[in-house]
C-alpha cells in the first residue's frame, strides 16, 4: 500500500505527452504546488496545423487554469455554427447566446496559439517540458511507476499520466484490448489567412451534402480555418490535390469553393478520423491515460481538446485532495468515464448523420433538419456545455 503523505509532501508526477491534454495538467498541479515534467516525443519546433472551436464548458476549465482572458484574447467568439445543405439553404443554427449554460460561448483559435497559451503558463518551462523524449514503455512496483523512453533513458515517479493522445503507447501496454476505430471518413484540414469577401465571420458553418462536409470556422485577425470530411469509399477517387478537392465539391455553394480557391495547397493537412472505443477504465495503480489517449472521439462535436481540458483540472484537484496517488487516479476516472463516453458515442452517431451520401437520405434529414426547434437542439446539447468541476 502507498504512503500517505503529510499536507507538505506532495507526490511526484511525470506527464508522457505535451499536447493540449499533457500541458493541462502540468497547470493544474502547479497550481496545487506539484510541478511535474512533461515528456513530449516531437522537437520543439514542431507547429501543429489548423483550428480548434472551444465551448463554454472548456472555457470554464480554462478559467480555473487562470488563463481564460487571455484565451478570449487571442481567440474568435462566434455567435453561432449554421448548418447549411450543399445548395447553400440554411437547415438549422446552433446559437450559443440561446444555450441554458450561463457560460454559453464557443471560441476559435489555431491549436498552436493554444498549446503556446498552455506553455506560458508553465512555469520553468525549459526544465519541465522535455521534448524528443518517445516513451515506449511503462512499469509500476509497490512505490514508482516508470517510464521507459526510446533513448533508453527513464523517468520515476509516485505516478504517471498519459497523455500521449489517440495512438498512446501507455494505453496499449496498460490495456492492450483497447481499439481505435475507423470513423468510415477522413478529414482535411487548412488555415487560409483572408476569409473571402461575403463570408460572415461571426459564425462558424458546416455544410453538409452528399459528397462531403465542409466546415468554415473564421479565426481572430480575419483568418479562418477549413474542415472537410468525406467518406472513406469515395476516396478510392484518391484525392490528392485542392484542384481534385474543389473538382469533388463542384456542385456546392458559392462560399465552399471560394474557401478551397483561397486556399495554399502546401498549407493543407488530410487525416482519417477514427475514436477510441469506450473503456470501462483509464486507470491502472499509479497510471492513468487522460485526453485522447483514454477517450477520443471523432471530432464533430468539437470536444476531444475540451474534455482534455476539463480532464486536467479535475484530476489535478483529486491528486491535490486525496490521501493517495491510487485514491486520486481511480476517483478521476469515477468522475469522468461517464461524461466522455457519453461524448465518444453522441459524437460518433453526429457523424453517422451528417456523412449520409445517399441522395434521397439526405434529402429527407435537409427537409426535417429546419423544422427542429431551437429549443430540442440546445437540449441536446446542454450535457455538454454544463460541467461539474467537483469543486
Ligand atoms: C480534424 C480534427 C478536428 C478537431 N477539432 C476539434 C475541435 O474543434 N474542438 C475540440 O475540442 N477538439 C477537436 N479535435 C480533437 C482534439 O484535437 C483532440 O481531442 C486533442 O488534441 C486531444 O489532446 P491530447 O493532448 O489528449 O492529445 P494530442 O493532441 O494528440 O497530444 C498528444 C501529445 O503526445 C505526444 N506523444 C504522442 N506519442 C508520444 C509518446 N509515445 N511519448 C511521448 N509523447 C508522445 C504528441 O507529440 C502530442 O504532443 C479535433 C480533432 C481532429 C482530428
Amino acid at each position: 500500500m502507498t504512503r500517505k503523505w503529510a499536507i507538505n509532501i506532495k507526490p511526484s508526477i511525470v506527464i508522457a505527452g505535451g499536447g493540449i491534454a499533457g500541458l493541462s495538467t502540468a497547470i493544474a498541479l502547479q497550481q496545487q504546488g506539484i510541478q511535474a515534467t512533461v515528456y513530449d516525443a516531437q522537437d520543439p519546433n514542431y507547429v501543429p496545423g489548423a483550428g480548434l472551436g472551444i465551448g463554454s464548458n472548456a472555457i470554464q476549465a480554462l478559467d480555473k487554469l487562470n488563463l481564460k482572458s487571455a484565451f478570449m484574447q487571442q481567440g474568435r467568439s462566434l455567435s453561432s455554427i449554421q448548418f447549411i445543405s450543399a445548395k447553400g439553404r440554411k437547415l438549422n443554427t446552433t446559437n450559443f447566446a440561446l444555450l441554458p449554460s450561463n457560460e454559453a460561448q464557443y471560441i476559435s483559435i489555431l491549436r498552436s496559439e493554444l498549446l503556446e497559451l498552455l506553455r506560458s503558463k508553465i512555469d520553468d518551462p525549459k526544465n519541465t517540458i522535455k521534448y524528443e523524449k518517445k516513451c515506449i514503455g511503462i512499469e509500476q512496483n509497490q512505490n514508482k511507476a516508470i517510464l521507459r523512453f526510446q533513448d533508453g533513458t527513464t523517468a520515476e515517479a509516485d505516478a504517471v499520466i498519459g497523455a500521449d493522445g489517440i495512438h498512446s503507447s501507455i494505453r496499449s501496454q496498460l490495456f492492450p484490448t483497447s481499439r481505435i476505430r475507423s470513423a468510415g471518413y477522413s478529414c482535411w484540414t487548412c488555415v487560409i489567412s483572408q476569409l473571402p469577401d461575403g463570408i460572415d465571420d461571426k459564425y462558424a458553418t458546416e455544410t453538409w451534402g452528399s459528397a462531403g462536409r465542409i466546415g468554415i470556422v473564421p479565426l481572430s485577425g480575419g483568418r479562418a480555418y477549413w474542415f472537410i470530411c468525406i467518406n472513406d469509399h469515395m476516396n478510392k477517387m484518391a484525392i490528392k490535390t485542392l484542384d481534385e478537392l474543389i473538382e469533388h465539391f463542384k456542385g456546392y455553394h458559392s462560399s465552399v469553393i471560394d474557401v478551397l480557391r483561397a486556399s495554399d495547397p502546401g498549407q493543407i493537412s488530410y487525416q482519417p478520423i477514427m475514436d477510441l472505443q469506450p473503456m470501462p477504465q483509464f486507470t491502472k495503480g499509479r497510471i492513468a491515460l487522460i485526453g485522447d489517449a483514454a477517450h477520443a472521439a471523432t471530432p464533430n462535436l468539437g470536444q476531444g481538446a475540451c474534455q482534455a481540458i476539463e480532464d486536467a483540472v479535475i484530476l489535478a484537484k483529486e491528486i491535490g485532495r486525496q490521501s493517495t496517488v491510487e485514491q486520486a487516479l481511480r476517483r478521476f476516472e469515477q468522475l469522468r468515464m461517464k461524461r466522455v463516453n457519453k461524448i465518444t458515442r453522441v459524437s460518433r452517431m453526429l457523424g453517422v448523420v451528417a456523412q449520409i451520401e445517399n441522395e434521397f437520405i439526405t434529402s429527407v434529414r435537409n427537409f426535417v433538419m429546419p423544422m427542429v426547434p431551437a429549443s430540442f437542439n440546445n437540449k441536446q446539447l446542454e450535457f455538454i456545455y454544463r460541467v461539474d468541476f467537483n469543486d
